[in-house]
C-alpha cells in the first residue's frame, strides 16, 4: 500500500483533511520515544487504497521542538510515497515558509491549498497555476471543511507518487546559492540521500545536521569563511530564514489578489465578530456568560428561572399552581404535594433540556435494572452472592455511570461547537491578554484548555512549553480543568444538590468549570510569587477564521466521545466495579471472614474509616457516611467515573434520580459538604493514566513535587470550601466576611507579582 504524509502548520486544517480522507479508519498512537500524537488511517475511495499519516503541526523543519523532529525524521527515514503539504490559503505567505523547506527534499510533493472557501468568501482569489509554476510542484485548491477538491488532490498525489522528484530551493536566488551548491555537490559525491536538504541544513548550522556530519562541518566552515553579509554577519540561520522570507514576499505575494484595495481595509466578517468576542473589556465577561448559558441549559432545574419568577408572581397574586400531573408528565419532576398539609408545594420550575433528558434516561435504565432484579427474583436467586455481584455491583454501578450520558453528551456538544467554530482558540488569546501582566502566558493556557477534554493529552501538550518551570507549573494546574470523566461526578452532585432542596445545581457545575480556570490563574500567580525569574513566554497564535460548526465534524466528535465513554464503561469501569463490589461485600464479622451484613465492616469499610480520620479536618468526610466519600474518591484514581459507580454501590441505589435522593436523604451531608467533596475530587490526583503521563513528562523530583501539590492543594482547599460554606449556611455574613478577606489577600499577592513583572519587563 502506498503511504502519504500530511504536513503543515498548526491550524492549517490537517486534522480536518485527515478525517475527510480516512473517515472511520483512523487510529491514533504515539511516535516511538516521544509523546507526540500519531494518527494513521486509510484512504479507500480511489482505485487503490492509500495509507495516510497525519504529521504533527509545525512551522518549520528546524530541530527545536519534538513535533519538528518527528515530522522531519518521518519524511527522511520513512520516505513516504508522497508528501501532501497542506497550506492555509488565508495565510499563504507564512505557510509557504514550511513549503519552501519541504521542497528541498527529494520526495514527491503536492501542495493542498486549503480554506479556499474562506478565501472566496473574503472576495480574494489565488492564481493556482502561477503558484504551482513558481513552486515547481502541483498545487490543488481544496476546502477540507466542505470536502471540496479532495478527490482531485488525491489523484494528483497518486500521480506525483509515481515518479521520483529532485528537491529544488528558493535559495537559488540568494547570495547563499554558491555556498549551498558546493555543500550539495560534496554530499552528492558521498551518496547522501536528500543532498540539497542536508546541504541547506548544514549551512544553517542545524544541530542535528552538525551531529550527523561532523566531518563536513570543517569544509562548510571553510566555505563560510569567505562569505560575509552586511546585515546578518555570520548568523547563518538568520541569513537562510531571511532569504526564504524575502523570496516568498517577492514572488508569492503576487499570486494572491485581494478584492480591491478598498475592500482590503474592510474587515472580514470574522474580524468583526472578533471585535466583540475578543474585546479588551468584554472578552472575559462574554466568555463567562457563554459558559453560564451552556451549564444552565444542561443542568438547571429551574430553566430561565421561570419557576422562581412564576412563584414570585404567583405568591404575589395569591395563586397556587395546580396542574401537578401535567407538569410531572412533561418534566419528569416539578410540583410536589406536601404530604402533611396536602397543599401543592411551590412549583420547582421547568427543567432544562439536560435535566429533562436525564430524568427520562434515568427512568429507562432504572427500569432495566428492575427487570434484572425481577429475573433473579423469579429464579429465586435474589439472595445469592452472584445476584449481589451482578445487580448491586455491576449493573447498579454501570447504571449510575451510564445514566449521565444525555447530560454529558449535551455538554460535549456545546464544547464541540465552541471548538469547531473557532471560539476556543480565542479563549486562550483573551486569557493571555488578561493575565500576561501577572506573568502567565497564553501558551500555557492551550494545554490547560485541552484539559477540559482529558488530562492525558493536556499533560502531553505541555511539551510545547520551552521553559521547564512553566511546564511543571502547567502540569500541576491541569487538574483545575475538569476533564470529561469528571463530568458524571458533577452531574451526580448537581442532582444531590437538587435533592437537598437547594437551587444552585447549574451554578455549582458552572463553578466547577469556570471557577477551575480562575483557581488555576490564582494558583499560578501564587506560584510566580516564589519564582525569582519573571520570564513570560511569547505567545503567537494564528486565530482561525470563525465558521459555522459543521454538523459532520461535531457529529463525528460526539460519536467518538460516546464510543469512548461506552467502551470505558464496559471495560475498565466494569472491571473496577467488580473489585470494589468484592471489597465492600466481604470482611470480618463476628470473628469470621464472610459476606458482611454491614458495609461498614467490609474490607473497604475498614480502609475508608481509617482514612476518614485523615480527612476529618476537611469536613466533608465527617459523619456516619463520611468514609463512603473517602472510598469513592479513592476509587476515582482508577477512572474518575468510578467515583459515581462507587457511590452507587455504597449508597446502594440505582438510577441517578434515586441515587441522588438516597445520598441527600442519608442526612450526613449539606451543600457545603457536597461542594467541598467536589472541590477535592476536582483538584486531587487525576486518574492513573494522567499520573503516569505526568511521571513520564517530569523529572523524578518534579514529579514528587507535583504529587504533593495535588494532594495538599485538594486537601486544604476542600477544607476551606467546607468551613467557609458552613459559615455561609449558619451565618451568611460570616462567610461573606471570610470571602472578602480571601479576595483581598489574593489581590495583594497579584499586585506584588504584577509590579515585579513590570519591573523586569522594563529592565529587559
Ligand atoms: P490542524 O491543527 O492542522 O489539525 O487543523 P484543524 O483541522 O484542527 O483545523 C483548524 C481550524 O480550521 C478548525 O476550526 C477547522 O474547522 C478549520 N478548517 C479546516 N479546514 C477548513 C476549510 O477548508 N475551510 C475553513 N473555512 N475552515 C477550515
Ligand atoms: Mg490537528
Amino acid at each position: 500500500m502506498k503511504k502519504f504524509a500530511l504536513a503543515g502548520n498548526p491550524n492549517s486544517g490537517k486534522t480536518t483533511l485527515f478525517n475527510a480522507l480516512t473517515g472511520s479508519t483512523a487510529h491514533t498512537g504515539n511516535w516511538p520515544g516521544v509523546t507526540v500524537d500519531k494518527r494513521e488511517g486509510v484512504y479507500k475511495k480511489g482505485n487503490e487504497d492509500v495509507s495516510i499519516v497525519d504529521l504533527p503541526g509545525i512551522y518549520s523543519l528546524s530541530p527545536y521542538t519534538p513535533e519538528e523532529v518527528v515530522s522531519r525524521n518521518f519524511i527522511i527515514d520513512e520516505k513516504p510515497d508522497c508528501v501532501i503539504n497542506i497550506v492555509d490559503a488565508t495565510n499563504l505567505e507564512r505557510n509557504l515558509y514550511l513549503t519552501t523547506q519541504i521542497m528541498e527534499m527529494d520526495i514527491p510533493l503536492v501542495v493542498a491549498l486549503n480554506m479556499m472557501d474562506a478565501v472566496k468568501k473574503n472576495g480574494d482569489s489565488i492564481n493556482v497555476d502561477d503558484l504551482s509554476r513558481r513552486l515547481g510542484v502541483p498545487v490543488v485548491s481544496i476546502s477540507a471543511l466542505k470536502g471540496e477538491g479532495i478527490k482531485e488532490l488525491m489523484e494528483k498525489a497518486i500521480e506525483a507518487s509515481k515518479t521520483p522528484r529532485k528537491g529544488n530551493t528558493v535559495l537559488e536566488d540568494s547570495n547563499l546559492h554558491h555556498l549551498i551548491n558546493d555543500v550539495k555537490i560534496a554530499f552528492e559525491g558521498m551518496g547522501v540521500d536528500n543532498p540539497l536538504f542536508h546541504a541547506v541544513k548544514l549551512v544553517e548550522n542545524d544541530e542535528i545536521e552538525i551531529d550527523n556530519h561532523k566531518d563536513l562541518v570543517k569544509m562548510v566552515d571553510a566555505f563560510k569563511a569567505t562569505f560575509t553579509d552586511e546585515v546578518f554577519g555570520d548568523d547563518f540561520e538568520a541569513l537562510v530564514s531571511d532569504a526564504r522570507y524575502s523570496y516568498i514576499s517577492n514572488h508569492f505575494s503576487t499570486v494572491v489578489s485581494k478584492k480591491s484595495a478598498k475592500q482590503e481595509e474592510k474587515l472580514t466578517k470574522s474580524d468583526k465578530i472578533d471585535k466583540v468576542m475578543t474585546h479588551r473589556w468584554w472578552g472575559i465577561p462574554i466568555f463567562i456568560a457563554i459558559m453560564f448559558v451552556i451549564f444552565h441549559f444542561t443542568f438547571a432545574e429551574d430553566f430561565l428561572f421561570m419557576g422562581t419568577i412564576a412563584n414570585w408572581f404567583g405568591s404575589e397574586a395569591g395563586l397556587n399552581i395546580q396542574n401537578v400531573g401535567v407538569i410531572n408528565f412533561f418534566t419528569g419532576m416539578g410540583a410536589e404535594i406536601d404530604e402533611i398539609t396536602g397543599e401543592v408545594a411551590a412549583l420547582e420550575g421547568i427543567p432544562s433540556l439536560g435535566v429533562f433528558l436525564q430524568s427520562w434516561f434515568g427512568f429507562l435504565t432504572g427500569s432495566l435494572m428492575d427487570g434484572a432484579n425481577a429475573l433473579f427474583d423469579m429464579a429465586g436467586a435474589s439472595e445469592t452472592w452472584y445476584c449481589s455481584l451482578i445487580v448491586d455491583g455491576l449493573l447498579n454501578g454501570l447504571d449510575a455511570v451510564c445514566s449521565f450520558i444525555p447530560q454529558i453528551m449535551m455538554l460535549f456538544l456545546f464544547m464541540a461547537i465552541l471548538e469547531d467554530s473557532g471560539y476556543m482558540a480565542r479563549v486562550a488569546f483573551i486569557l493571555d491578554r488578561a493575565f500576561r501582566k501577572f506573568g502567565l502566558s497564553g501558551k500555557a493556557f492551550i494545554p490547560m484548555l485541552t484539559g477540559f477534554g482529558c488530562s492525558v493529552p493536556a499533560i502531553m501538550a505541555t511539551r510545547t512549553l520551552e521553559d521547564q518551570k512553566e511546564k511543571n507549573r502547567t502540569i500541576r494546574l491541569i487538574t483545575c480543568f475538569s476533564c470529561g470523566a469528571k463530568a458524571p461526578i458533577w452531574t451526580l452532585l448537581a442532582a444531590v444538590i437538587g435533592a437537598l432542596g437547594l437551587h444552585y445545581a447549574d451554578i455549582f457545575v458552572f463553578s466547577m468549570y469556570v471557577g477551575g480556570i480562575f483557581l488555576a490563574v490564582i494558583l499560578a500567580i501564587f506560584m510566580r510569587l516564589f519564582d525569582k525569574e519573571q520570564y513570560v513566554s511569547p505567545f503567537i497564535m494564528e486565530l482561525p477564521q470563525y465558521h459555522m460548526p459543521q454538523p459532520r465534524n461535531v457529529g463525528a466528535h460526539l460519536w467518538e466521545k460516546l464510543k469512548h465513554y461506552v467502551i470505558k464503561a464496559g471495560t475498565i469501569i466494569a472491571a473496577s466495579l467488580v473489585v470494589i463490589w468484592f471489597l465492600q461485600s466481604f470482611g470480618v464479622e463476628n470473628g469470621t471472614f464472610c459476606m458482611v451484613e454491614d458495609m461498614g465492616n467490609s474490607l473497604i469499610g475498614y480502609v475508608g474509616k481509617a482514612l476518614a480520620y485523615v480527612f476529618h479536618p476537611t469536613g466533608w468526610a465527617m459523619g456516619e457516611d463520611g468514609w463512603k466519600y473517602v472510598v469513592s474518591s479513592l476509587t476515582g484514581l482508577v477512572a474518575k467515573e468510578d467515583v459515581v459507580g462507587t457511590m452507587a454501590l455504597l449508597f446502594s441505589s440505582g438510577d441517578e434520580g434515586a441515587l441522588a435522593e438516597s445520598i441527600a436523604l442519608s442526612g450526613s451531608i449539606t451543600g457545603a459538604g457536597i461542594y467541598a467533596f467536589a472541590v477535592f475530587n476536582l483538584l486531587t490526583f487525576p486518574c492513573m493514566a494522567a499520573i503516569s503521563t505526568a511521571y513520564a513528562e517530569q523529572t523524578r523530583k518534579e514529579f514528587v513535587k507535583t504529587m504533593l501539590f495535588w494532594i495538599i492543594i485538594s486537601y486544604v482547599l476542600s477544607g476551606v470550601v467546607f468551613w467557609v460554606g458552613r459559615l455561609y449556611e449558619i451565618a451568611w455574613w460570616g462567610g461573606l466576611l471570610f470571602t472578602l478577606f480571601g479576595l483581598a489577600f489574593i489581590v495583594v499577592v497579584a499586585y506584588i507579582v504584577m509590579s515585579r513583572n513590570k519591573e523586569t519587563s522594563k529592565g529587559a
